[in-house]
């Protein structure tokens, strides 16, 4: 499944609800899930660890719904298959 597959698949399953919440209230359920994203790491459960990482995404992708923004155009533009600050793949910057 690409990007733009799993953003529509969401889309169809949650927009109503999505665009009934708004993008304010919504970016909240998303800073919540990411916080749940950190704990699960802290805890090294790889189960809890793969849920959250979905949620994250999920969520990620409903803002991206309510915002309007393709997300797989969005990713590939500024990451074509290289580094977007030295153009490089690998990534070659000095800097971590
Ligand atoms: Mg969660
Ligand atoms: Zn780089």
């Amino acid at each position: 499944m690409e990007i733009k597959e799993f953003q529509q698949m969401i889309k169809n399953i949650y927009f109503h609800r999505d665009s009934k919440r708004g993008l304010e209230r919504t970016f909240l359920w998303f800073v919540e899930e990411v916080g749940e994203l950190a704990e699960a790491l802290r805890k090294e459960k790889q189960e809890n660890i793969e849920e959250e990482f979905a949620d994250v995404l999920a969520w990620l992708v409903s803002l991206a719904n309510l915002a309007n923004v393709d997300l797989e155009k969005a990713a590939l533009k500024k990451y074509p298959n290289r580094c977007p600050y030295c153009g490089k793949n690998p990534c070659e910057c000095e800097k971590e």
